[in-house]
């Protein structure tokens, strides 16, 4: 299942206003699968069975904007992953049933 988009925090990549050179989502799924809704300028996937949960998207948004999905199998109901981009590494924090867990690894993410 492809990320969730949290349509308040996705920015269409634009800043002050101005369409993005880069729409980073799309950029980096190697499936071609994240796109822009030409009417919202909101992202989107455009097919979900070709998506196989890389999470290159989200850890290529500089909004925050998406979050993998997770499975009942995996998490109870209601948990969440979110990923945070750092200089020198990253955090991914699962979050669910009042409990909170952070994963802090190190690394160049390519974030400045
Ligand atoms: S998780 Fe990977 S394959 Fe799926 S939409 Fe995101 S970048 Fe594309
Ligand atoms: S990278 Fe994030 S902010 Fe940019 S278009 Fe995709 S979801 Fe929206």
């Amino acid at each position: 299942m492809p990320a969730h988009v949290d349509a308040s925090l996705c920015d269409g990549c634009r800043e002050a206003g101005l369409r993005a050179a880069v729409v980073r989502c799309e950029a980096v799924c190697p499936g071609d699968l994240m796109t822009l809704d030409p009417q919202t300028l909101k992202a989107f996937c455009r097919n979900y069975s070709d998506c196989w949960d890389c999470c290159a998207c989200v850890k290529a948004c500089p909004t925050g904007a998406l979050a993998p999905r997770l499975s009942y199998a995996l998490a109870l109901f209601g948990a969440k992953v979110s990923y945070e981009g750092r200089p020198d590494g990253c955090r991914w924090t699962l979050s669910g049933a009042g409990v909170e867990e952070a994963f802090d690894l190190p690394g160049d993410t390519g974030w400045k």
